[in-house]
């Protein structure tokens, strides 16, 4: 039996809306908005970014989980793993009875038509939405229109016979399901992580030849029988949706010069391929955040976020470049005024970090969330600021 597929939620949407409104909204943060982003109280100033936290994908995303748990009471809801890079939305989910298959590696041979699976904003592989389709049972599709477009755009490069460059995190669920679109369609891929690694591809295109320690780097970021010499004669361009902008450029300006370096300007457009799929969302809030950064005297800047969130880890590079930064997973890393926990940028470890908050004396505190942050984590966060700044 087929699968039922939801992807335009559940007609529950008014249901729902006081229990998300109280799960994640904040009258202090809407306070804020409405006064110039910016408040003060004590020796404390705060500037909100303009854009900041749940983006329309979450949004929807976050909307859909609580309308399908509402529509199916009495039937097992799951999710294929995190709904969103955020542990408080996905507690709170596991809260509602909601499980997650990506607890026991056998869950999807268990699953049954009488079972519900909600599919994450960053979409799943085709192989495991395949799999879900012959167990038959109901798909809430919540996957955002800005990764389906990023999935248009590799399909179209493997129909034209144009390898897919991926500027992404292998190990990101929408890179491997954005990669296994291109595959689907009889394409190949290749997921560049940064410049450092594009670097490595570029001087491999303009040598033509000896692609060296290249298949052993990239062992774990190229679709099955990958061939340096023959796959990278066409290739296009796409990125994660949550990338950093002005990287996803760089990297896509250093194919596009080592493409024609090696087959002419003139060829070109029968070689090289891009557009861009960074989505407006990750966008606005990058801008939004140099913006601050360019116009307002903050002392230090706090990224509220999941570590594991790609959007926000890129917001905190951003910050970090110019001021003292600190990427905290929730308020409770505001641990005293003295002390804080945070994940410095490029680690992979929190760390905890004394004498964070100047002493004495006014304090300008810039503060901004990724797409997967809710709003109450934002207005507990400042209520801790008020706290410590007296
Ligand atoms: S970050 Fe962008 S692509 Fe991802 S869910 Fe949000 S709007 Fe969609």
């Amino acid at each position: 039996m087929p699968s039922l597929v939801f992807r335009k939620g559940l007609d529950l949407k008014h249901a729902v809306a006081g229990m998300l409104a109280d799960n994640y909204h904040s009258a202090l943060v809407d306070r804020i908005k409405a006064d110039e982003f910016t408040y003060r109280s004590g020796r404390l100033t705060l500037y909100l970014a303009r854009e900041f936290g749940f983006c329309y994908g979450v949004d929807r995303a976050v909307d859909y989980a609580y309308q399908t748990r509402e529509r199916f009471p009495d039937r097992h809801v799951f999710l294929t793993g995190e709904i969103i890079h955020n542990p408080h939305v996905n507690e709170k989910l596991r809260a509602m009875g909601v499980e997650f298959l990506s607890d026991d590696p056998n869950a999807v041979d268990r699953l049954t038509p009488e079972d519900v699976v909600i599919l994450p904003a960053f979409g799943v592989t085709v192989a495991l939405l395949q799999q879900l389709d012959r167990r038959g049972c109901t798909l809430v599709d919540t996957t955002c229109g800005s990764v389906l477009n990023v999935w248009k755009n590799v399909r179209r490069y493997a129909e034209g016979g144009y390898t897919s460059i991926i500027h992404g995190k292998v190990w990101h669920e929408e890179t491997q399901a954005t990669a296994s679109q291109a595959v689907e369609r009889g394409g190949k891929y290749l997921v560049v992580f940064d410049r450092a690694e594009t670097e490595l591809v570029c001087n491999f295109i303009r040598r033509g030849s000896d692609s060296g320690q290249l298949p052993t780097r990239f062992a774990n970021a190229v679709s099955p029988g990958f061939d340096f010499d023959t796959d990278l004669n066409r290739i296009g361009l796409a990125n994660q949706t949550t990338m950093l902008m002005s990287e996803s450029l760089a990297i896509g300006e250093m194919m596009r010069s080592a493409m024609a370096d090696r087959y002419g300007e003139a060829n070109l457009d029968a070689r090289y391929q891009a557009f861009d799929t960074i989505c407006s969302a990750t966008q606005d809030r990058q801008d939004a955040v140099v913006a601050l950064l360019r116009d307002r005297p903050v002392d230090l800047m706090i990224v509220i976020g999941g570590y594991n969130s790609s959007n926000t880890a890129n917001l905190a590079r951003i910050c970090a470049a110019s001021r003292p930064t600190y990427h905290i997973a929730d308020p409770e890393c505001l641990a005293s005024a003295q002390e804080i926990r945070h994940r410095p940028v490029g680690a992979k470890d929190e760390v905890t970090t004394t004498g964070w908050l100047p002493a004495d004396g006014r304090v300008a505190i810039g503060l901004t969330s990724g797409a997967s942050t809710p709003d109450n984590l934002v207005g507990a966060t400042i209520a801790k600021l008020t706290e410590y700044c007296g």
